[in-house]
C-alpha cells in the first residue's frame, strides 16, 4: 500500500507510480538530459520524463 507516498508530477501535476526498473530508453535518456542540464530527474512522471527525453534526442541527434 502507497497511501500519500504517490508522488506528484512538477511538469503536469498529475500523480503517478515511480516504476523502478521498468523505465524506457527514452525516459532514461530524459533523466541524463535532465541531469547534463543541471536538473532534478525526479518529481517527473514517467510521460513527461519521456517528453524530455525526445527533446534531448532532438537536440544532441544533429
Ligand atoms: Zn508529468
Amino acid at each position: 500500500m502507497r497511501g500519500c507516498a504517490v508522488p506528484r508530477c512538477r511538469k503536469c501535476g498529475e500523480q503517478y507510480d515511480e516504476d523502478e526498473g521498468a523505465r524506457s530508453p527514452v525516459e532514461t535518456l530524459g533523466e541524463i538530459f535532465l541531469e547534463s542540464a543541471g536538473e532534478e530527474p525526479d518529481n517527473l512522471c514517467p510521460g513527461c520524463r519521456e517528453e524530455i527525453g525526445v527533446l534531448g534526442l532532438l537536440a544532441f541527434g544533429e
